[in-house]
């Protein structure tokens, strides 16, 4: 019998109503033949009024007991589903995750899956029953509860789907698939049938929140089909798998965009060999994700190095810089945290020359300035002033047809 994973999102079980809904989805799935493993995230806007609860409460808040509390969001709609599968006739259980062998290191708050057990998930699929697991933890090697970091729901869907070697892993949430724009942003965007793994890799990093980047890692190292798709109309969605070969790949499949990034500038740093690396390590260090780097050729023996950090790490960014300047020899640091990163995503990008050009050319038209540039084989990113991002995404998503 084909198995396959299905994980609801916090909306999709966000009250009664939805978790009844959610136990007849399952049902039916059952019905038509389907194994069903189901992984449930915590309802509604639980996680946010934990976290809320865990500041109003503690300035400490170790991470051992944030996890426990974080924990527990989980274990209710797991709980609350198997009661209503439980009406229908379904026989479910819950797991947590220790209960289900999901195995991660000790690092609290965003720990990593290290193995999948599910003896007991398997045990209950060969008695005939639906396991319902918690999404977003697991156990540490010293056994305590650990969580897997905000939007870990779908890891733990595309973790289980991989070691019980599931057909499809579908990820249910509130809106109908991945789409080639924000359609709030650009009204005319289009539901994509299917996107490769690589291109939804860079359409998750760079601000496409459909999919947790780390879920979408996971599954295209352990080939993992994904099915995104909604639980308020339980239409067909959008398939993320492996690139077609047959099929001639889009020039660009999707733009996507990102305000929650920022702008450092070290100014006049001498030109001298080993001081980038002094600031990329001591940043590194300070376990900062520097993203973009752009550093101009020096006329008079000084260069200005700039590069973006994710918004909540400038602060100490900004403090690692001020630090070495120095010692460095630079003559200061600025921020900005009025920019946005606009990226256009296409993995037909690699065979096709002139995707640069016109991006450029588009934002010129519309007197949009570009501050900072970085590309990979299959994405273009163009960092903008925030207050013009919405135009740029319109722009490009015009200008490419995607509509
Ligand atoms: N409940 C967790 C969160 O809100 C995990 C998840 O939903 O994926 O981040
Ligand atoms: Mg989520």
């Amino acid at each position: 019998m084909p198995l396959v994973v299905q994980k609801f999102g916090g909306t999709s079980v966000a009250d009664a109503e939805r978790i009844r809904a959610v136990a007849d989805h399952v049902a039916r799935s059952r019905r038509d033949g389907n194994d069903v493993v189901v992984v449930v995230s915590a309802m509604g806007k639980t996680t946010d009024e934990l976290v809320r609860l865990a500041a109003d409460v503690s300035a400490t808040q170790p991470a051992r007991e944030v996890d426990m509390l974080l924990s527990a969001g989980e274990r209710i709609s797991m709980a609350l589903l198997c009661m209503a599968l439980a009406d229908l006739g379904v026989p479910a259980t819950s797991f947590t995750g220790s209960q289900a062998g999901i195995v991660t290191d000790e690092v609290h708050t965003r720990a990593k899956i290290l193995e999948v057990k599910g003896d007991r998930l398997r045990l209950t699929l060969a008695a005939g029953g639906v396991p319902v697991v918690a999404g977003f933890q697991g156990v540490s090697t010293a056994n305590d509860v650990t969580t897997l970091g905000r939007g870990g729901s779908d890891t733990t869907a595309v973790a289980l789907a991989a070691a019980l070697g599931a057909d499809a892993c579908e990820i249910y949430t509130d809106v109908p698939g991945v789409f080639t724009s924000d359609p709030r942003i650009v009204p005319e965007a289009r539901r994509l049938p299917r996107v490769s793994f690589e291109e939804m890799l860079e359409i998750a990093a760079t601000g496409g929140r459909v999919l947790a980047l780390r879920s979408v890692e996971f599954a295209r190292n352990h080939h993992v089909p994904l099915h995104v798709r909604s639980s308020f109309t339980w239409e067909p969605g959008t398939w993320v798998g492996e690139e077609d070969p047959e099929m001639e790949q889009a020039m660009v499949t999707a733009v996507t965009h990102d305000l929650s990034e920022a702008k450092v500038t070290v100014t006049r740093v001498p030109d001298r060999p080993g001081l980038a690396a002094r600031l990329f390590r001591a940043l590194a260090d300070r376990n900062v994700n520097v993203d973009m780097i752009v550093q101009n050729t020096s006329t008079d023996g000084t260069t200005d190095i700039s590069f973006t950090v994710p918004g909540a790490d400038l602060a100490v960014s900004a403090e690692v810089a001020a630090g070495l300047v120095p010692e460095i020899g630079a003559t200061g640091v600025t921020t900005d945290d009025q920019v946005a990163r606009v990226s256009l995503i296409g993995a037909g990008m690699k065979t096709h020359p002139g995707v640069t050009a016109r991006t450029f050319e588009t934002l010129a038209a519309e007197g949009i300035n570009i501050e900072m540039i970085s590309t990979s084989s299959i994405r273009i990113s163009c960092m903008v002033r925030a207050d013009r991002a919405e135009a740029a995404v319109q722009a490009l998503h015009a200008a490419f047809e995607l509509a």
